[in-house]
């Protein structure tokens, strides 16, 4: 018999059915088999099949399903049975059918499959799962590995309880691809099949009972029995083996995990490096890039200041060829410049004659001068009469002055009726003449003083009649004091070029015949006494000598003296009418061209009252006092009389007064005398008296022969004056030529010597200047030149730093380069030195092992990494980096999941000779599968590589290396 139920691959297939008693046909449906019970027949993705005869089965359409699709074939299914129509039409995706209404209770499921081809469906492998009842009856079913292409298969006789629901629901899920059903039979189950109980077996190909005899039944037990002995001894040996390679496999395993953990180690060691090296490039980078902006603007801003000072440089240079220029010109015009220096050497030996010839003329004007006041008189006396006052006119008095020629300086007394006396002076003034008009005539006497001239003006004249009024005068109308020093500081103001002047003021008065100094602030301790100090010179030691510079100074030494005046009391006048109050002008003058030095004194005398000593009602004080006066008065009279007569005796010492005024009358000294008297016939005796006194002084009598002088003599004088006068006027003129000549000449030279002193100075200076310049650009230059230098150098650290940072980087990538060769020369060698002996199973131990300690620390690493990772988050730049590390580790992490990959690859590379023996595929299913696939180029050999064979492969093997492992690992 060739009962044939159990063939090589049974068992695998038997894997697939998970109820038992299920059992696989690999025939169509025979509906002979077909018992009455069937329930319900649906023709999956076709119509309603109503087979002839009679057969009660209907199938019916397609129903009851819930997703997937419909494809069908027109191709002839070999060995299709009684309905081959079932198995032309098919549903396949994820689908699920549900039949309700079934009256609870046990039931039988039959399934129609087929693999058909050449149809509009979904091509490739279809290895599925059947659920009924969400219970897995069928496992990875894998239609073509067991009958091949356009054959059918029936899955018969699965088991299932249906509730009170009446609901049965049958899933089909995919494995791989997706899955397909043709039919679904229904049956209600009457029976538990017990094959035990038969005396028959069924045969797995037609399903057709075989009846056995019992010693055949004993026969195949014992044959099976023996079979299956061999088979587990095979086996056991097989476990073994297999067991002893997995050890090896796993020893290797761990110790390429070691060193795939020390090469990790130290790739995360150069990774941290690199990372370091790269944020120290980084810094250097920005260090650098600092420096050399810095450089630049170094750079730009010394390239600025190199071109201000090459343009100072050149702007110097064409001053200094300027300056060159004219310091040449300067040098060519030495030779005129020696010129002119003789030229005003000339000069100055002409303005040196010119000075001689002015000193002298000088001289000799002043002696002009002096013969002309000589001319005019050194004695002076002018008479000047006061008008009549209130209190005279009020009182009814009378004048008795007649000032008809008073121009020819005569004045005409009316001595009573019609008798007038003629009295002669210099000048006579009458009442309307003021006091500008009294010391225009003292004026050139004044100037005599700052010619060295000794000058005495005075005043005499009875009491009341205007001495003080014409000396001091008021504040709105100076007098001769104020406008003598007025005068006096005005001509040396004029003369500040040729002379320099010291004036100083003393301020006397003579009372009693005593001296008293008004200036003085304490009253003198001794009697100031009259001292010759030399010949012609007098004074009095320890008077105060108030030095004054200008016009206010002397009107506040005035003031303070006449201030201090005494002051007494009788019935006529104020005590100052009793004393002499002398001002003392000191004059010492430097003659500038010269160096001639002279001291001259001009006194102001306003004279204490002339009156008769019988009108003073006086006794005791007031009559010494009185006589005192008159003497006084006498003494200087007679003073004047015996210069005028030229007496060789002068008697000076009859009076302090004659005696103070010793060098200032007479001699060359010139001497102006205000005879001052009333207009009123109440004073006329006093007045003549006056008048008498000052024509004694005048030297001129009265008297006619006296008076009348020789025309013609008189005519040669004028004639003389006249020429003089005209003389000195040209003399003036030629000197003031001379002098502004001189003054000329000098300025040119002077101007001149500046000039070039200037040009030498600015030579000099520029030449200073241009050599700090060059030497300034020389060092700028040199500071540019180390900065370049400097740069330079930087560059050559920073590119050092790079071939630093390179290097490691290099190696870095060598040694990346290196493990990953490393590590594929071990899985190499592995495979060589496995000789291709690793199965499916090994993979399967592998997918075990991931769970393995080793590999858990493999994974914890890569966990490491990425918790460092995240740690590195913190700055954009160290992501940045990280970013560049993991694509330049790629390659290195490639080829550490090519690792992890390998075990997989193991499986493929492993010639499938035994999932090929396990698949059992014939030439003919091959190429059937082929033109399944539809790809024409693959040949079969390559598709069993491919990724979906290795799943189809591993999943198949999955349950069997589980229980392998687990036997290797007790
Ligand atoms: P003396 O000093 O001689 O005693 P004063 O100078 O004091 O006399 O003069 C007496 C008065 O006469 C004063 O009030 C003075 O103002 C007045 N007087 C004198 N001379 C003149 C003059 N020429 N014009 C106007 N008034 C005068
Ligand atoms: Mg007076």
């Amino acid at each position: 018999m060739n009962t044939n139920y159990h063939d090589d691959n049974g068992d695998e297939v038997d894997s697939m059915l998970c109820i038992p008693f299920s059992r696989l046909i690999k025939s169509g449906f025979i509906i002979t088999k077909c018992s009455d019970n069937t329930v319900l027949f649906v023709n999956v993705g076709g119509e309603a099949v109503k087979e002839e005869g009679n057969c009660a089965i209907s199938v019916v359409a397609d129903r009851f399903f819930d997703g997937g699709d419909v494809l069908r074939t027109d191709e002839r299914i070999i060995d299709a049975g009684d309905m081959p129509a079932i198995y032309q039409s098919a549903r396949f995706g994820n689908f699920s059918y549900r039949f309700s209404n079934l009256s609870p209770g046990e039931y039988f499921v039959d399934l129609q499959f087929a693999e058909i081809v050449n149809i509009n469906g979904p091509k490739g492998m279809r290895v599925f799962d059947v659920f009924i009842q969400e219970e897995k009856v069928v496992s990875a079913l894998d239609i073509y590995s067991i009958v091949g292409a356009n054959k059918p298969l029936q899955v018969v006789d699965i088991r299932v309880s249906v509730g009170l629901d009446g609901v049965v629901v049958i899933r089909f899920q995919g494995v791989c691809g997706s899955p397909v059903v043709n039919g679904i039979c229904i049956k209600q189950a009457s029976r538990v099949p017990d094959q035990e109980e038969h005396e028959y077996v069924i045969c797995s190909n037609c399903d057709t009972e075989i009846e056995i005899s019992s010693c055949q039944k004993q026969n195949i037990r014992i044959k099976s029995t023996a079979k299956l002995e061999r088979k587990i001894e095979e086996l056991k040996n097989l476990c073994q083996l297999k067991s002893e390679e997995c050890y090896q496999a796993w020893m290797s395993l761990t110790a390429a995990n070691e060193q795939l953990e020390k090469v990790r180690m130290e790739l995360d060691n150069k990774y941290f490096q690199n990372l370091r090296l790269d944020q120290a490039m980084g810094k250097q980078a920005a260090k650098l890039k600092d420096i050399s902006s810095r450089y630049e603007y170094d750079k730009k801003h010394w390239l600025a200041s190199i071109r201000e000072l090459e343009r100072k440089v050149e702007t110097m240079k064409q001053e200094h060829s300027q300056l060159s220029s004219e310091a040449h010109n300067c040098a060519d015009s030495i030779p005129e410049l020696n010129k002119m220096i003789f030229g005003v050497q000339a000069l100055v030996a002409q303005c040196e004659d010119l000075k001689l010839k002015f000193s002298e003329e000088q001289a000799k004007r002043k002696k002009l001068y002096n013969q002309m006041q000589e001319a005019k008189g050194n004695i002076r006396v002018f008479c000047r009469c006061r008008p009549l006052s209130k209190e005279e006119t009020s009182a009814g008095y009378a004048t008795v002055v007649d000032f008809s020629a008073a121009k020819d300086g005569d004045l005409g007394i009316l001595t009573g009726g019609s008798a007038k006396k003629i009295f002669k002076f210099d000048r006579v003034y009458t009442p309307k003449d003021n006091q500008a008009d009294v010391f225009e005539d003292a004026s050139p006497m004044v100037v005599s003083v700052l010619d060295g001239y000794n000058v005495c003006i005075f005043a005499y004249g009875q009491t009341g009649t205007g001495k003080t009024f014409t000396m001091e005068g008021t504040e709105q109308s100076r007098g001769v004091n104020y406008r003598t020093l007025e005068q006096l500081f005005k001509v040396v103001e004029e003369r500040k070029e040729t002379f320099t002047y010291n004036i100083s003021v003393s301020v006397l008065e003579v009372y009693n015949e005593q001296i008293r100094d008004l200036l003085a602030t304490a009253p003198a301790s001794k009697r100031l006494e009259i001292r010759q100090a030399s010949e012609g010179f007098h004074h009095v030691p320890g008077i105060v000598e108030a030095k004054v510079e200008n016009i206010k100074e002397v009107w506040d030494v005035l003031l303070a003296g006449s201030n201090a005046r005494a002051v007494g009391s009788n019935n006529v006048n104020e005590h100052s009418s009793r004393s002499h109050c002398m001002l003392c002008i000191l004059v010492r003058a430097k003659n500038l061209i010269n160096g001639e030095c002279t001291k001259s004194k001009l006194w102001l005398v306003d004279l204490a009252g002339s009156e008769r000593l019988a009108k003073t009602e006086v006794q005791g004080e007031r009559l010494k006092e009185a006589q005192n006066i008159n003497r006084s008065l006498s003494a200087l009279g007679d003073v004047i009389s015996a210069l005028a007569t030229k007496s060789n005796h002068i008697p000076y010492r009859n009076s302090k007064i004659t005696h103070l005024l010793q060098d200032s009358i007479g001699g060359d000294s010139k001497t102006l005398m205000f005879v001052q008297v009333s207009p009123s016939e109440q004073d006329l005796g006093e007045t003549l008296s006056s008048l008498n006194f000052a024509s004694r002084v005048r030297g001129i009598e009265l008297a006619p022969a006296k008076k009348q002088v020789d025309a013609n003599e008189h005519q040669k004088f004028r004639l003389m004056v006249d020429k003089l006068k005209q003389e000195l006027r040209s003399k003036d003129d030629a000197l003031r030529k001379l002098e502004e000549n001189l003054h000329t000449a000098e300025a040119k030279a002077k101007d001149k010597d500046q000039l070039c002193r200037n040009q030498q100075e600015k030579l000099s200076e520029v030449e200073v200047q241009l050599a700090s310049k060059t030497e300034l650009s020389r060092q700028l230059e040199k500071q540019v030149l180390r900065l370049s230098r400097g740069m330079k150098e930087k560059d050559e650290i920073c590119s050092k730093f790079q071939l630093k940072v390179q290097e490691p980087e290099n190696k870095l990538k060598d040694r990346e380069h290196t493990a990953s060769m490393t590590l594929q020369h071990k899985e190499q060698s592995t495979y060589s030195s496995e000789k291709l002996q690793v199965t499916p199973n090994m993979v399967s131990v592998l997918k075990a092992e991931k769970d393995s300690p080793n590999i858990r620390s493999l994974s914890s690493t890569t966990r490491t990494i990425n918790v460092e990772s995240e740690l590195l988050k913190g700055t954009d730049s160290l992501r940045e980096l990280r970013r560049k590390k993991q694509i330049q580790s790629k390659g290195s992490e490639n080829s550490f999941n090519s690792f992890l990959l390998s075990a997989p690859l193991v499986d493929k590379r492993v010639p499938s000779a035994e999932s090929n023996k396990a698949r059992q595929i014939d030439p003919s299913k091959a190429f059937s599968r082929i033109t399944r696939s539809g790809t024409k180029s693959v040949t079969t050999g390559q598709r069993a590589f491919s990724d979906n064979n290795f799943n189809r492969d591993q999943v198949r093997g999955g349950k069997e290396s589980s229980s392998r492992l687990k036997m290797w690992l007790r």
